[in-house]
């Protein structure tokens, strides 16, 4: 099948890297079948959605057998192509910036933090484990030697749109955005925003309001 052509709903897309690692996790355990209720309950997606999702790609599992644990791994790391590192870069080494670039993302996942930016000088030259902190100057050079497609932005709200503007003149495909500010970007640059504070607020509230009631991942 042409994976690279597929089209599939954001909302499944957006559930596919759930789907793998757990999938990983029962290939190194040594399972050699599961069924969508055992998937269902392990990621936490209700079994019809799971049938739903994988039904887009075809025929992956068998009526009363399910779904076959090592044709299903190799399927989704062709599809999220886990063969294939995405190299990302981070802009603004504050304390979440330094949390992210200390956390390993590589362990699951198929993307690696390659480079860190930052304006202070203090910072620039110093090393995150094995990540070196480059000058704002020399952004644009690095990130197109570098072949960047990825840019976490963790610096304060009020530079983002400022560094953002930056990086709509290069070659990167996505930003990551963590700051509050809302950004504007070129077609050709998506925006992924991940508002922690907004995010705890909202969680809190609903923890409050609607403790009774499952909430359904991925919606
Ligand atoms: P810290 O206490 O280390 O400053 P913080 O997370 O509280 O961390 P912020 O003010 O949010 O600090 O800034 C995050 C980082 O972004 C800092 O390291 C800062 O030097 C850097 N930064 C600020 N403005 C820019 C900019 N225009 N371009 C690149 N980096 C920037």
């Amino acid at each position: 099948m042409e994976t690279d052509q597929l089209k599939i709903p954001k909302a499944t897309a957006k559930r596919l890297p759930l789907y793998y690692r757990f999938i990983q996790n029962l290939y190194q355990s040594g399972k050699q079948r599961v069924s969508s209720a055992e998937l269902s309950e392990a990621v936490k997606v209700d079994s019809a959605t799971i049938r739903r999702d994988f039904s887009y790609f075809g025929a992956l599992g068998k009526k009363g057998y399910g779904y076959n644990v090592q044709y299903l791994l190799s399927f989704f790391r062709k599809i999220l192509n886990q063969d294939e590192i995405t190299k990302v870069a981070l802009i603004g080494v504050g304390n979440l910036g330094t949390a992210l670039l200390k956390y390993n993302f590589t362990k699951n996942n198929n993307t690696k933090i390659v480079c860190a930016f930052d304006e202070n000088q203090e910072k620039v030259s110093q090393k995150i484990g094995d990540i070196t902190i480059h000058s704002m100057e020399l952004l644009e050079q690095i990130l197109s030697t570098e072949e960047i497609q990825v840019v976490i932005l963790t610096v304060p709200a009020l530079a983002a749109q400022l560094v953002t503007d930056r990086l709509a003149k290069t070659e990167i495909k996505g930003i990551l955005n963590f700051t509050p500010a809302r950004l504007n970007v070129p077609s050709h640059i998506r925006v992924h925003h991940i508002d922690l504070a907004v995010e705890l607020q909202s969680f809190v509230y609903l923890i409050k309001h609607y403790s009774n009631e499952e909430v359904v991942v991925g919606d």
